[in-house]
């Protein structure tokens, strides 16, 4: 189960205040974008739901368990990062099954995994060569397969496709949501680009100054937006 709980969640980095009490529930299964302004905080929250910085105060909960001091490795959470960081003297799947590799994983099981990951990311023919051989869709793929291999019960994703060109982007939108029909995890995908949250999401959650604005289906927001800041944010005409 890969419901996401967060409780009264706050972030200081010294004296400011970037993350201000997040209340939110993310079900199991759903595909949930974070949107808002630059610096108003969704890679903080995203990179504290993964581990990657404390939680100041408040409480957070995976599956139904306390993660609040758990290590990023104990989350059962997998990140995308937007610049790929594929490690350049690997090959392709040597980059995918690294993670399981290091976690002790058996040759076999690591050889397993990767298939069926390239498999499901069409990467099968590329599996010997090195990322510079790769084309940005490719290399995206690659840092994608990373996270199916472990198998995770909440995928994140914080800009995966902001240094794509525009017509790559649009088909990466659709293969990651192809992916979520296809393996039905929870993930939590920022972006500030609102096309990618209307067509992507379940459920779109509105920052704005380290707190939520608003939380709902597109079409929720899209028809009520509780402001003129989420009705702009979301482009409505209203
Ligand atoms: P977003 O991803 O929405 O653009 P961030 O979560 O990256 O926003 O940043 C939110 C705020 O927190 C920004 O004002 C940023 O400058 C600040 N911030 C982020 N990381 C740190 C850090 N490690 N130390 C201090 N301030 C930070
Ligand atoms: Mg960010």
């Amino acid at each position: 189960m890969g419901n996401v709980t967060l409780n009264r969640v706050t972030k200081q980095f010294g004296a400011a205040s970037v993350i201000k009490g997040v209340d939110l529930t993310i079900e199991d299964g759903e595909f949930c974008v974070f949107v808002g302004p630059s610096g108003c905080g969704k890679s903080t929250l995203l990179r504290m739901i993964a581990g990657l910085e404390d939680i100041s105060s408040g409480e957070l909960k995976i599956g139904g368990n306390d993660m609040t001091r758990v290590g990023p490795a104990e989350r059962g959470v997998a990140m995308v990062f937007q610049s790929y960081a594929l490690y350049p003297h690997m090959t392709v799947a040597e980059n995918i099954g690294f993670g399981l590799r290091m976690t002790g994983h058996s040759k076999d099981e690591v050889a397993r995994r990767t298939a069926t990951a390239a498999e499901m990311l069409q990467l099968k023919p590329m599996l010997d060569r090195k990322p510079s051989q790769l084309s940005g869709g490719q290399r995206q793929r690659v840092a994608i397969g990373r996270a199916i291999v472990r198998n995770p019960q909440v995928f994140l994703f914080d800009e995966p496709l902001s240094n794509l060109d525009a017509s790559l982007r649009v088909q990466m939108r659709t293969e990651i949501s192809k992916l979520h029909q296809d393996l039905r995890t929870t993930m939590i995908y920022v972006t500030h680009d609102q096309v990618e949250a209307m067509t992507m999401a379940d459920k779109i959650v509105v920052l704005q100054g380290g707190l939520v604005e608003q939380v709902g289906s597109p079409l929720e927001l899209y028809h009520r937006p509780k402001n003129i800041f989420v009705a702009g944010f979301i482009g409505s005409p209203k």
